[in-house]
């Protein structure tokens, strides 16, 4: 994969967030010249801080709600908060960026020339009545509800990416991303993986939303950043979707017991509402993905959990309102 890559011009939106740092720097190791651009609005320079000196990299600010020119040939369109603490905080903007920053990364894909890859989500199956999640599935989506500005976002974003490819033959992958952890997480994003390693190292109660029986499926960051990578550069043409993520399912139960136990915590669970149109269940069928493109998931979640936790330690330690593990 090397050598194609080191002839590519790689547009990542959205790339100073947490996969897509981490997609930045597997990007500039297959030898790809990366221009990364972030509103800075959940992301962080200090998420590429480390890259700001590499000859092949570049950091713009800008929001991809407003039309973008660049000379690339590869774009991964992964601008958008993901966490649902962020993308409700301000949902029209979260709209805006799932379809105006589609329609704008899109239009910049047709006049290059470029292959596109869509950041799409497991929220398009929204409370699925299928289970595991296949591709073909439509979902279960509430139009209404406080996750609608992302889950309708990125399904009107998949619906745009579509017209493009059968309107103006633009070479498109859409990747369905199920819930991703590891270092670099935000430790205050509200996600329950980070929430509860935090909290487990302060030794405070880990807060389980509703009876903590709903399912996740969770994914190691670098299984996911090189599940996109090979699906953009897969020879097979094919244009998904295509899901991505862990096919091994837990309760949120599970994760709690089991973050207590990696960092020898003696925090118990405490329990507060769950969120309105939670998802009851998540797990990806990821047979496309492997049949297309040879991608399998390698890390598993205690070893992912050991790597995060070991990140979110060392932050937590040097906020200096916790133990040092
Ligand atoms: P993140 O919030 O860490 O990263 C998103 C990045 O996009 C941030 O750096 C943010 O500043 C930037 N951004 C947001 N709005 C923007 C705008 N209008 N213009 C320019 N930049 C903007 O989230 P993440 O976990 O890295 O997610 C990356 C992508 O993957 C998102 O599209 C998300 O929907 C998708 N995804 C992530 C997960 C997951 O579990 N992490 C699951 C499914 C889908
Ligand atoms: N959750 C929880 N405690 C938290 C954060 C989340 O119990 O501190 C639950 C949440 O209600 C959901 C699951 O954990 O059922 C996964 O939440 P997350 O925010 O990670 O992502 P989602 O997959 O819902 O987008």
């Amino acid at each position: 994969m090397h050598s194609d890559s080191a002839r590519q011009r790689v547009l990542v939106t959205g790339g100073a967030g947490f996969l897509g740092s981490h997609l930045c720097e597997l990007l500039l190791s297959e030898g790809c010249e990366v221009l990364c651009v972030d509103d800075f609005s959940t992301g962080a320079r200090h998420n590429v801080e480390h890259l700001l000196g590499h000859p092949r990299f570049r950091l713009m600010t800008h929001d991809v709600t407003v039309p973008l020119d660049a000379h690339v040939n590869r774009i991964y369109n992964l601008a958008c908060p993901a966490s649902p603490v962020h993308y409700q905080r301000d949902p029209v903007q979260t709209t805006k960026t799932c379809v105006l920053g589609a329609l704008n990364m899109l239009a910049l894909a047709r006049r290059e020339g470029a292959r596109i890859l869509q950041a799409s989500t497991s929220e398009v199956y929204g409370d699925p009545q299928m289970h595991p999640q296949h591709e073909s599935y439509w979902g279960n989506v509430n139009p209404i509800g406080i996750r609608s500005c992302y889950d309708e976002g990125k399904r009107c974003a998949e619906s745009l990416f579509f017209d493009y490819h059968r309107q103006h033959d633009v070479d498109i992958r859409v990747a369905r991303i199920f819930n991703t952890y590891g270092p670099r997480m935000d430790p205050q994003d509200g996600r329950v993986v980070s929430n509860f390693i935090v909290q487990a190292l302060r030794g405070e109660p880990l807060m389980v939303y509703g009876d903590g029986l709903q399912t996740r499926s969770f994914c190691f960051v670098d299984d996911m950043v090189t599940g996109l990578h090979q699906f953009m550069e897969a020879d097979s043409g094919g244009t998904g979707p295509v899901n991505i993520g862990n096919p091994h399912e837990f309760t949120v139960r599970d994760l709690a017991g089991l973050i207590i136990e990696l960092t020898g915590s003696s925090s118990k669970l405490a329990f507060s509402a769950l969120p309105s149109d939670d998802p009851t269940q998540r797990r990806p069928d990821v047979s496309n993905a492997e049949r297309m493109f040879c991608w399998k998931p390698r890390v598993s979640l205690v070893q992912g959990l050991e790597r995060t936790i070991v990140h979110l330690a060392r932050l937590t330690a040097s906020a200096g309102s916790g133990p040092s593990f």
